[in-house]
């Protein structure tokens, strides 16, 4: 053989994940409103802690986390042996694909699902199955209609991102009756804290029902913690075993470590940053659509606005990037016509909103 390495042919099919813009050029004070991150920043006992561990960096972490899953057992009233932590959530998605998925199986997302889901589950080799959404909602018929002997995961944003949709708790159930006992249902619930639903539950219950069902959640979002990369899941003892034999031995780091613990024990904070983020999107929704845009329903700390054409959202993209705001395209998940963008604090609200009618303004003729 002659040539350079190849890799298999699955992974030049897989598109990488393009995450949100950081900057603009020319443009002094920028708004980035494109990844969900919280609107208020790190908790401040996130940052201490972070301060404080410098001085210990030549320290290997506890490759098990394990004063991080005690005190996320706390606060979420989970048994600590049954959670495991990731790299971010990103990582147990990527371990979940390559431990259950691989070539000869079938992988299950929504339409419009998160697409980390559809990047790990092809890296597995895997064929990943994009099942049609009703309303821009997972479909639980058409999702169970697809179920075949092949299906090993199907994965579940609840709510999911990009389109702050949320399935009613009956329908939650309701696929998870209907799923085979082999087949490996993931609830990725990042977006969890913001929800104000009713019947809402994030996953324990489901998780707690049988053997074939795991919940992962994330430090990136209400906790403020996107740079340091901490994710964890709740899930069955033989689950969470797999993927202790698989995981990067020492997969959270110090620092990330310290930070999350940390955010837990800031007085007040989920309350805050969901209190803030329920207000703000609502007013943020209500002038978005005066202006004359239409805007989906949403349970996370962002909104999807459809601008009706995907010449108009890449316009309405431009006049935003002109006032210095970054938000998120949406071609990657084939919604072209809409961009999504994180409810921030007041005063960004205030400058989406504005930026947002000058250019329906602008623009109302075509
Ligand atoms: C942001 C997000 C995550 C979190 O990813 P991390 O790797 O924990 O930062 C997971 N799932 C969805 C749907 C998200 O939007």
């Amino acid at each position: 053989m002659t040539g350079s390495p190849q890799p298999r042919d699955n992974i030049l099919a897989i598109a990488a994940y393009v995450g949100g813009d950081h900057t603009l050029p020319g443009v002094n004070r920028v708004l980035k409103l494109s990844s969900n991150e919280g609107a208020f920043g790190p908790p401040p006992s996130a940052s201490a802690a972070y301060a404080k561990i410098a001085a210990e960096l030549h320290r290997y972490p506890d490759g098990g986390s394990g004063a991080l899953r005690t005190a996320i057992g706390s606060r979420f009233g989970l048994d600590p042996a049954r959670i495991v932590c990731g790299t971010g959530s990103d990582e147990l998605i990527g371990i979940l694909a390559h431990i259950y998925g691989g070539p000869g199986t079938d992988v299950l997302m929504s339409m419009h699902g998160f697409t980390m889901y559809q990047i790990a589950g092809t890296y597995a080799g895997s064929r990943v199955i994009k099942v049609p959404e009703r309303d821009l909602c997972t479909d639980v018929d058409a999702m169970l209609e697809a179920v075949t002997p092949e299906t090993a995961i199907v994965f579940v944003a609840h709510p999911n991102n990009p389109t702050g949709s949320l399935l009613p708790q009956s329908e939650m159930l309701r696929l998870r009756a209907g799923l085979p006992s082999n087949v490996l249902l993931v609830i990725d619930s990042a977006y969890a804290e913001y929800v104000e639903a009713a019947d809402y539950d994030a996953g324990v219950a489901l998780v707690d029902a049988g053997d074939n069902c795991i919940m992962l959640r994330t430090f990136s979002k209400v906790f403020g913690l996107g740079g340091m990369r901490v994710g964890w899941g709740y899930a069955p003892a033989g689950v969470i075993d797999a993927i202790n034999r698989v995981r990067g031995v020492f997969n959270v780091n110090l620092a990330a470590q310290a930070a999350a613990i940390a955010a837990l024990e800031e007085p007040g904070w989920v309350e805050k940053c969901r209190t803030h983020n329920t207000e703000w999107r609502a007013r943020l929704a209500a002038a978005i659509t005066k202006a004359g845009a239409k805007v989906y329903p949403t349970e996370g700390n962002f909104l999807l606005v459809d601008f009706g054409t995907a010449a108009k959202a890449a316009a309405a993209d431009a006049h935003l990037r002109k006032h210095g705001i970054i938000v998120r395209g949406m071609a990657a998940y084939d919604l072209p016509h809409c961009l999504r963008m994180t409810v921030g604090t007041a005063e960004e609200c205030g400058m989406v909103a504005d930026a947002v009618a000058g250019f329906m303004a602008q623009n109302t003729h075509d």
